[in-house]
């Protein structure tokens, strides 16, 4: 697996328009078109630890400038055993390693932004030593901490949680979701321990160089400033709207939030199937000086 580091847009271009990003993309086109109903990968799941087929289906496909449908490596790639996408293998890879890190303490706590998914089960079930705590968002009005259904409710912009609780947060596709991400960042440094550590997926359009607001929420009632765009969310049938596209604009959010070691991380393997252009964004909290 490759990985890169980018602290700006610069960097980016130069790795993903450099040579080896172009091979990788005739790579991926020529899977495209090899396909049957679905690419087929044989390769080795990192959570599963053992060999697998990672099928791509064509759902949310897009089509490249000849026509081709090439699938949408970064949700649908999934391993068959833990049907985990190649963003949440590489989340989890990324607490494997914290986790490792921080074996020989006690009273390890590690929060992840998300309860009913195999990214939280696998976090639970293969780090029994760390105490974990997941949540969901159950909807406005209801109270942060309280279970429904055993399903524990959070509201990102403001947690239950007291300050300093966590070694580690992890929030997957949640800040694009969030009325104001600024008030989230600010949550996810609070209840962080100095020195400990945020793993952060969201989509980020490269193209763009501030974020750019689709949504708006005034008085509780929700404002759309452009089309509505809505995505996967396994407690809601209509799933939820996104509220912002960020930019290059959230390396800086996110280091003015704390993180001042905030950078983008681009990577791809192939055997372990992480295909197309793929990256998180991972930093710490300052320990005390
Ligand atoms: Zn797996």
């Amino acid at each position: 697996m490759e990985l890169n580091r980018c602290n700006t847009s610069e960097d980016y271009l130069a790795l993903v328009n450099g040579p080896a990003f172009t091979l990788r993309w005739l790579l991926e086109y020529h899977l495209s078109r090899s396909r049957g109903r679905a690419v087929t990968i044989a390769g080795f799941c990192s959570p599963c630890a053992r060999t697998v087929d990672f099928v791509a289906p064509f759902d949310g496909a897009w089509h490249a400038p000849d026509g081709t449908l090439v699938p949408n490596w970064r949700d649908f790639l999934r391993c068959p055993a833990c049907t985990m996408n190649g963003r949440q293998r590489r989340v989890a890879q990324l607490i494997t390693e914290w986790a490792m890190d921080l074996a020989c303490r006690d009273h390890v706590r590690g929060y992840v932004m998300e309860q009913v998914s195999p990214l939280y089960r696998w976090s639970t079930t293969t780090f029994p030593w760390v105490e974990w705590t997941g949540s969901e968002y159950l909807g406005a009005g209801k109270i942060g901490g309280r279970e429904e259904k055993g399903i524990r409710h959070e509201d990102a912009e403001a947690l239950s949680f007291a300050d300093a609780t966590f070694d580690l947060v992890v929030s997957c596709d949640v800040l694009e979701h969030v009325n104001d991400p600024s008030a989230a960042m600010a949550e996810i440094m609070r209840v962080l321990r100095p020195g400990g550590r945020a793993i952060l997926t969201f989509p980020m359009d490269p193209a763009l160089e501030r974020n750019q607001r689709r949504a708006a929420r005034v008085d509780g009632t929700v404002r759309h400033l452009l089309p509505e765009i809505y995505h996967g969310n396994p407690l809601s049938r209509r799933g939820s709207l996104v509220f912002t596209d960020f930019g290059w604009e959230v390396l800086a959010q996110l280091r003015a939030a704390g993180l001042s070691d905030a950078a983008l991380y681009v990577y791809w393997g192939y055997e372990l199937g992480y295909l197309g252009i793929q990256f998180y964004f991972l930093g710490h909290k300052a320990p005390p000086t």
